[in-house]
């Protein structure tokens, strides 16, 4: 893609023609043309090589300060239209009305190796649909939100990703008053469920259909050709979003705001806010300080995420007209979450398939075990890995009180397994569990380093969790467990 690639001989800059994003041509409805409102005195945070490597993008230009003038939304490269879409949404199971873009602008929309790709500054200042907001996002938050874009990328979960990472000494208040920082993020589409609710709650049918036939056109072409186009799309977006909610399950990953509007057209994890990976294992974990209610724990999630798909089918339906057809859809979820996190927990015990129900056993009685004792989720599974070599099977039973329990469960692994090869077994399991995940307490520590101006960590963190599943033996200490203060670090909706 070398005419797209900033820095080549002749062009320092993507083209003009290749920034438009095809989301534009849908028209004035969907969104306002605007631009940043410049940070002061802005400075890089980080930027990540590998995915501008990916991109086409040319590693010198991204380190210029035309580039760190651009992802601070200080300047606007030429060819580059920024606008904020409109959408609304359900939060906390209730109809909120508009909300948009209030504090994201797309850039526009880069051809890449990897196809389109749409780039999209967070924390750029306000736009119309800001409400209450002042269109910044904190530094804390922004450095969450861009590691951990990329550790699920990294753990193979479907994600929006991250391309930058600014910082200005712009004070932002929040609980207290923090400094701003702006997110460069990418994604072949940050169009979410709560763009179709828009246009659906508000009766404007034809620009629903208009939206509707350009992510299908785009992104579920095969939907485009059945005589049920619509309820094939429903269906399609639920079968992702079923998939990816097993990924997050299996790994432990808890979302904390699985409202409407950040729920990813595409079954992307997208907008990352209170998210928390479990460190102990307890299902019924709320890692959202402000959902008193628990609606977004840990173990309700395939749940609401099925209650959005319902929100998603209810703003398709002037489109499906057919009820049966976008129920058929619909109903489908449980089965296909349920088949989708039993190959995900087959493949972490090293299993090829789950061949009976002494396999579904085996699954769910050890994440009973685990619950029971809130036993560190990543650092089992990765131990599991070895239960096989000399003194593995000990590592993984020390983690347990209840050892007798282990043994017994232990016991019908290994008959499970007995006729695998160790190593094979145990090399396939490494690459499923994984031995790095960016903890809740390793987000503080490069937070609280980055606040006194020290941004190796972030660095450090990126690299490792851009492959959670290697050893990276000089990191040992990331993968340890979590500190007792590591518990008491409360995260809100706030950002
Ligand atoms: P969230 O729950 O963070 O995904 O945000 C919900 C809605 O509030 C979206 O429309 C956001 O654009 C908007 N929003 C969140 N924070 C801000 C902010 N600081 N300024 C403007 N809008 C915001
Ligand atoms: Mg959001």
């Amino acid at each position: 893609m070398s005419s797209l690639a900033p820095g080549q001989p002749g062009t320092t800059l993507p083209r003009p023609a290749s920034w438009k994003p095809a989301f534009e041509a849908l028209g004035p409805a969907f969104y306002t043309h605007l631009p940043p409102q410049p940070l002061p005195a802005p400075i890089w945070i980080s930027r990540n090589a590998a995915l501008a490597r990916e991109l086409g993008l040319d590693e010198h230009w991204l380190a210029s300060q035309e580039a760190l003038m651009a992802f601070a939304g200080s300047a606007v490269l030429p060819g580059s239209q920024p606008l904020a879409s409109v959408y609304s949404g359900h939060q906390f199971g209730h109809w909120a009305g508009q909300l948009g873009d209030g504090r994201a602008l797309l850039l526009g929309e880069l051809q890449t190796p990897l196809g389109g790709m749409e780039v999209q500054l967070k924390g750029a200042g306000r736009t119309p649909y800001s409400r209450m907001g002042d269109g910044r996002a904190v530094l804390r938050s922004s450095i969450r939100e861009y590691l951990c874009s990329e550790a699920m990328h990294g753990l193979g979960i479907p994600t929006t990703r991250a391309l930058a990472l600014t910082g200005s000494p712009a004070a932002v208040v929040r609980e207290e008053v923090e400094t701003a920082a702006v997110v460069t993020r990418t994604a072949p589409s940050f169009l979410r469920f709560g763009h179709f609710e828009h246009f659906s709650h508000s009766g404007q049918t034809e620009h629903l259909r208009t939206l509707a036939d350009h992510v299908i056109g785009r992104f579920y072409p095969e939907c485009g050709a059945s005589d049920r186009p619509y309820a094939e799309f429903l269906a399609a977006v639920t079968g992702r979003t079923a998939e990816l909610l097993a990924q997050w399950q299996a790994v432990g990953f808890c979302h904390g705001v699985m409202n409407t509007d950040n729920m990813s057209i595409l079954g992307l994890t997208i907008d990352y806010g209170p998210f928390e990976f479990l460190d102990g294992f307890n299902p019924a974990h709320i890692c959202n300080h402000s959902d008193t209610g628990g609606r977004y724990a840990f173990n309700r999630q395939p749940g609401v995420a099925h209650w959005n798909l319902f929100c998603l089918g209810q703003a398709l339906m002037p489109l499906i007209q057919q009820q049966d057809h976008a129920l058929e859809a619909l109903d489908s979820f449980p089965s296909l979450f349920q088949d989708a996190l039993a190959r995900q927990l087959a493949a972490k015990l090293g299993l090829e398939a789950v061949e009976g129900p002494e396999d579904t056993a085996l699954m769910n009685d050890a994440l009973a075990l685990l619950a029971k004792e809130q036993i560190d989720h990543t650092i089992f599974w990765r131990r599991l890995c070895g239960l096989h070599a000399p003194q593995g099977q000990e590592a993984v039973r020390d983690l347990f009180l209840d050892r007798s329990a282990f043994d017994a469960w232990a016991a019908r692994y290994v008959a499970r397994t007995a006729d695998m090869d160790p190593v094979a077994l145990s090399a396939r399991m490494r690459l499923c569990n994984p031995k790095y995940v960016l903890r809740k307490h390793l987000g503080e520590n490069a937070i609280r380093a980055a606040k006194a101006g020290d941004f190796s960590q972030v660095a450090q963190l990126l690299a490792v969790l851009q492959s959670p599943f290697d050893e990276h033996p000089e990191h040992e200490a990331l993968a340890g467990f979590p500190p007792a203060w590591a518990s008491s670090i409360e995260i809100s909706c706030s950002s």
